[in-house]
């Protein structure tokens, strides 16, 4: 069976952390177009150094850009055997990017199962983000109040340095916050219109948020 999921909500709402954990469940790929985007400015290309300046300013990546980085991930990844579908964390994250991800899932024969909208209030959001921690190699994410390492700045995983992100800087925090208020909550009633979306409060611990989420997958299954 392949399911295809969105998860949608403010940055620091808990995305990544349960799409990481939802998708080694039920086997489908966790795809973040931050991710793509930070792996881009890593490879230092010309692409990357504009994209570098974006992100860390706090305001969103054209559209179109985004669009392609993610059709080719799909194209990628969905042609493998035992594939199982995708969670999108980060995309769509603006109006017009909806009917994009429609195109690029049916011209791979599969169209969108539900989008989970995580509630966040501003408060929890700012606390959570400065408090973020990846690891440079993995990408796994750690919250030194929520979820810590078990050896302070090294990943459980494979041991390697933990690193803050460039923009979860507080003054690009409210940025990222502004553009989202703007930019992608409208996708709520576009989705809710569409008898798509199903909302839960991420206000509550990791194990509560990755429980909330599984209960609405469960529904699917
Ligand atoms: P968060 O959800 O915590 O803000 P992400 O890792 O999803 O973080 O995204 C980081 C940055 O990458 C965003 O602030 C934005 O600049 C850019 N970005 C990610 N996804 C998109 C998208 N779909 N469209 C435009 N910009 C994007």
């Amino acid at each position: 069976m392949v399911l295809n999921l969105i998860f949608l909500g403010p940055p620091g709402a808990g995305k990544g952390t349960v799409a990481q954990a939802v998708g080694e469940k039920y086997k489908m790929v966790q795809i973040s177009t931050g991710d793509l985007i930070r792996a881009e400015v890593a490879s230092g290309s010309d692409l990357g150094k504009k994209l570098s300046e974006i992100i860390n300013a706090g305001q969103l990546v054209g559209d179109d850009i985004v669009g392609e980085m993610l059709e080719k991930k799909l194209k990628n990844l969905s042609s493998s055997d035992n594939y199982g579908g995708a969670i999108f964390d980060g995309f769509p994250r603006t109006l017009p990017q909806a009917p994009m991800l429609e195109k690029i899932l049916g011209d791979v024969g599969q169209k969108l199962d539900l989008v989970i909208n995580i509630e966040s209030s501003e408060e929890n959001i700012v606390k959570r983000l400065s408090a973020r921690w990846t690891c440079s190699k993995c990408k796994k994410v750690y919250n030194t109040l929520t979820i810590p390492p078990k050896e302070e700045g090294k990943c459980d995983i494979d041991g390697e340095a933990l690193i803050q992100r460039e923009d979860d800087k507080p003054e690009t925090i409210r940025a990222r916050l502004a553009q989202y208020t703007e930019k992608t909550a409208p996708l709520i009633n576009f989705y809710k219109e569409k008898g798509l979306l199903k909302s839960y409060d991420g206000n509550v611990p990791p194990k509560e948020s990755i429980e909330a989420a599984e209960k609405l997958i469960e529904g699917l299954l």
